[in-house]
């Protein structure tokens, strides 16, 4: 693939003169890139080894306040050091940046021992696991975002103002659902963005119009489970630095605007043995699914509500789970089936693989990988019987297995969950549950537009 750098290719760029900053980059609980940016000359002489970053990078919340109560970092014990140590595999150009490269980092404590609670280290652990019974897990992560005329920098003086969502204006006209003329107005952000990380080694599939206005998608082709989620946490910065260079902006909340579609981050998952053969193909069966694939859907069917955690992170993450608008609402699977949390794909080809279509744009694509592996896994390992497949109309369907409403009931599910216990660890599982009590504890004190407006004259 293009766009990929050795060493060596680096230091022949920097001494080209193509090539003279280097982001050196981890990842933080909210799946974004954080990190410093170095001289290519000293990235190449030192700075590959290894750096740091204060050891409450993994502690934060989404606007970097210090939040107390967390095991791993805290005030009281200083806030020091994490090593952030380059995985050289992931070093390659970020051609949307002038003469830029960027690399992708590891936490290590001071013992040079992965942090437990580093999203990449979670998602190791459970690839591991899996290789350990005998698979290599492929995925692909389809991510929806909008994207708007209006700059960062304009946005956030309207919204200083008390500005709403009506001030967020997108270049389409309407519906743009694989809308070809609606789309070319959107060109300027997504063929640099489909160009630029092709020149960075990920390898875009298409881009697309989405079910609303001003709603895109972007598609990458599946590859192993550590690739794609840093594909995916690479491609977020890149749409954010493509729109801002052009004076536009985009967003991957889950849910902007009460009466507009959700963005969604669906998770497409297939196991391949170690020789490449994929594991989830059976020709015999009706649909072309293999036993592990039954035991594998079983498990994140059994799961599902308590791995949703991980899918819907914050309280907005849940406005997206409404009726009509193509994001499920039940956690039950059926075969090429957009109402169903689990929709069956490819059947009968070698192709065929689990989508999980719970999760919103607002994911941790390290953190949902993870925890979706983990549950197939533990389907595999107590070979759980597969329910009978759904279909119809998920949305109508009452009895069906609902997913969480709000992130207060998925994060209780989550917490006594002694699967997810036994596959992250119980000082994983902690740190993200009080990660998200936190929010709720945010947002519970917060006082909204709406609430004033339905207040103010009536109550
Ligand atoms: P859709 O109908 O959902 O648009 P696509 O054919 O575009 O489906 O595929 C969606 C994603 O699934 C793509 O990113 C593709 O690379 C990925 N995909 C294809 N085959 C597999 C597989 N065997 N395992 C995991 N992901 C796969």
């Amino acid at each position: 693939m293009p766009g990929y750098l050795t060493l060596e290719t680096l230091a022949q760029a920097v001494d080209a003169g193509e090539i003279d900053t280097v982001i050196v980059a981890a990842v933080d609980m909210q799946g974004r890139l954080m990190g410093k940016r170095f001289h290519a000359a000293h990235f190449v002489s030192h700075g590959w080894q290894e750096t740091h970053c204060c050891n409450y990078l993994l502690t934060t919340d989404m606007e970097m306040n210090t939040v107390p109560g967390y095991a791993s970092a805290s005030w009281e014990q200083g806030y020091g050091d994490y090593i952030m140590r380059p995985d050289l595999a992931t070093l390659r150009r970020a051609p949307w940046l002038e003469g830029t490269a960027l690399v992708l980092c590891d936490l290590l404590d001071h013992a040079h021992t992965e942090v437990p609670q580093s999203p990449r280290a979670i998602l190791k652990r459970q690839i591991a696991r899996a290789h350990e019974m005998g698979f290599e897990a492929m995925m692909a992560t389809e991510l929806e975002f909008y994207i708007f005329q209006n700059s960062y920098e304009s946005l956030r003086g309207d919204f200083a103002e008390g500005a709403g969502p009506r001030n967020l204006v997108p270049l389409a006209a309407s519906n743009e659902d694989y809308a070809i003329f609606q789309t070319s107005r959107e060109e300027p952000v997504m063929r640099a963005l489909r160009n630029g990380l092709h020149g960075a080694g990920i390898p875009v599939e298409n881009t697309k119009g989405e079910a609303d206005v001003g709603q895109v998608e972007v598609n990458v082709r599946y590859a192993e489970a550590l690739t794609t989620a840093d594909n995916h946490a690479i491609i977020k910065t890149a749409a954010k630095d493509i729109a801002q260079a052009q004076g536009q902006s985009v967003t991957f909340m889950a849910k902007y605007a009460t009466d507009k579609a959700g963005s969604s981050s669906h998770v497409h998952q297939s196991l391949w043995t170690h020789d490449g053969l994929p594991a989830f193909r059976d020709p015999s069966d009706p649909l072309g699914m293999s036993q592990i694939m039954k035991w594998f859907l079983a498990g994140q069917l059994a799961h599902a509500r308590e791995l949703t955690l991980f899918l819907a992170p914050f309280v907005n993450s849940y406005k997206r789970f409404c009726v009509g608008l193509f994001a499920p609402t039940k956690a039950v699977w059926s075969p090429d089936n957009r109402t169903a949390g689990f929709r069956v794909c490819g059947e009968n080809t070698a192709a065929v693989r689990v989508e999980c279509r719970i999760g919103g744009a607002d994911l941790n694509p390290y953190l949902a990988c993870a925890v979706l592996l983990a549950a197939g896994l533990d389907g595999i390992a107590q070979k759980r019987p597969l329910e009978p497949a759904m279909t119809g109309d998920m949305y109508a369907a009452e009895t069906a297995r609902e997913i969480p409403k709000t992130l207060r009931e998925a994060v209780a599910l989550a917490e006594g969950a002694s699967w997810l216990r036994a596959a992250l660890g119980d000082a994983v599982v902690d740190h993200y549950v009080h990660a998200a009590r936190w929010e709720i504890s945010e947002t519970d004190r917060v006082v909204t537009d709406w609430d004033l407006r339905r207040g103010l004259e009536r109550v």
